[in-house]
């Protein structure tokens, strides 16, 4: 009997050679750029209570709805995170980080999320997000920051051709998004069953939601629907214009799409996607926006935050597309040892190599002085050490310098590390 096989879940995948490296770009970018804003560095856990996304997503999103991956191992109902600021809020709140020092408190965050959604180009069913949050003010000077943030992050990795659409749809209160959703509503009424069956479900339960469907004809008739940033409120519509002036200050282009309503039920007033042509149907390559109700959603005292999420997969294929590498550490130096002896001492002598802070390799695999000189040279050494039988009858190692017309010469054993520091320094 053959056994099969096992192979990795669909919508998942391994990361290795080139797209290894550019996934730790990604969160390495992430930790220079985020920290130059003075964001630090949060971990919290791949899996919460799901009430905890219930409640923080909303329960009438797609996500909450069918795409959460959920467990009852025994009396408990977690689920795995399909976003990363619930969780951040969570932790916020548990350990009174807002009793802490500052008024706002600057976090940022990366790693794997978890969605069951239709598996495609640039959607999967995990995938890696990096994002920040800023929790504690209300000041639209922040949400511009914020926008900022992000492009500045793309242009950090190289890549250019983010387009940046924004949006506000107001706050929640009478005189702002739910007198525009009443407006919503009476103005789809007599044309409901134009739209879609998705939007007819919305209608009732998410009516913004409608503002986004993919749908082409629900598309059309979306384009003349009212626009959310023309129906904010007086002090939405106030911050709003500072947080555009302020990214013209800055010389950053902006588009306002009325359409962007964004997934989560949380958002509220500035929202903004960053796209990328080179992703194809799934354009969005991150997106974030300002959710002053969610804290007190999650039990809290009332507190603005603003943040955003990026996908580090389709931070990926953008960098593909543009044909932009990560730098990958090649070798600086291979030790050869031959015969046991030799083997060992290479041991030795490496450890001492490395201690200098230079890159080396030996062979582990008993191959004669030709494979590893091959080896040495396809692995980019630029300097190789040999411990060859005469050598350690006289104490000493063989240092040859790789470039063409690159010399070798012998020099006593604890003379070596330093001899290759210069060669590869
Ligand atoms: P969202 O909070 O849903 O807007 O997600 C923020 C960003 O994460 C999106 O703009 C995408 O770049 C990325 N993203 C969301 N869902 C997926 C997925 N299923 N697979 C890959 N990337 C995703």
């Amino acid at each position: 009997m053959t056994t099969k096989m096992i192979r990795a879940i669909e919508g998942t995948r391994d990361y290795f050679a080139e797209d290894g490296a550019r996934l730790s770009l990604a969160y390495t970018q992430a930790e220079a750029v985020f920290g130059r804003y003075a964001y630090k560095r949060m971990h919290t856990p791949v899996f919460e209570a799901t009430a905890l996304f219930a409640r923080g997503i909303g329960e009438a999103t797609d996500i909450v709805e069918k795409e959460m991956y959920t467990f009852k191992p025994g009396s408990d109902t977690i689920t795995l995170r399909p976003e990363g600021t619930a969780g951040i809020v969570r932790a916020y709140l548990q350990h009174n980080l807002h009793k802490q020092g500052d008024s706002l408190t600057k976090l940022w965050y990366a790693g794997p999320m978890f969605r069951r959604e239709r598996p495609q180009k640039g959607r999967q069913r995990q995938f890696h997000q990096v994002g920040i949050e800023a929790i504690g003010s209300a000041d639209p000077l922040l949400d511009a920051e914020v926008v900022a943030m992000g492009i500045d992050y793309y242009a950090s990795l190289g890549i250019t051709g983010i387009r940046t659409r924004l949006n506000s749809i107001g706050c929640d209160t009478a005189s702002c998004r739910q007198a525009y959703r009443e407006k919503l509503r009476e103005t789809i009424r007599p044309q409901l069953d134009s739209f879609c069956k998705s939007c007819q479900n919305r209608f009732e339960r998410n009516v913004l939601r409608i503002l986004d469907c993919k749908n082409p004809h629900c598309k059309a008739l979306v384009k003349e629907l009212p626009r959310s940033h023309e129906q904010l409120c007086e002090p939405c519509e106030n911050d709003f214009a500072t947080v555009k002036n302020t990214l013209t200050t800055l010389g950053l282009n902006y588009e306002l799409d009325a359409t962007l309503v964004r997934g989560l039920d949380y958002y509220s007033k500035t929202v903004f996607e960053y796209t990328h042509s080179a992703l194809g149907a799934q354009d969005a390559i991150g997106g974030g926006g300002r959710y002053d109700g969610l804290i007190a959603e999650l039990g809290g005292p009332a507190t603005p935050a603003v943040g955003f999420a990026l996908g580090v997969e389709r931070v990926m294929i953008a960098l593909d597309a543009l044909d932009i590498a990560a730098p990958t550490t090649g070798i600086e130096a291979f030790v050869i040892g031959l015969g046991e002896a030799g083997h060992a001492k290479a041991a030795e002598l490496i450890a001492q190599i490395r201690a200098l802070g230079i890159v080396a390799e030996m062979d582990f695999g008993g191959r004669s002085l030709k494979s590893q000189m091959r080896t040495a040279n396809k692995r980019g050494a630029r300097a190789v050490l040999i411990l060859g039988e005469d050598e350690l009858a006289n104490g000493q190692v063989t240092v040859k310098e790789m470039r063409k017309d690159g010399g070798q010469k012998a020099f006593p054993l604890p003379e070596a590390p330093a001899a290759v520091a210069q060669i590869v320094g």
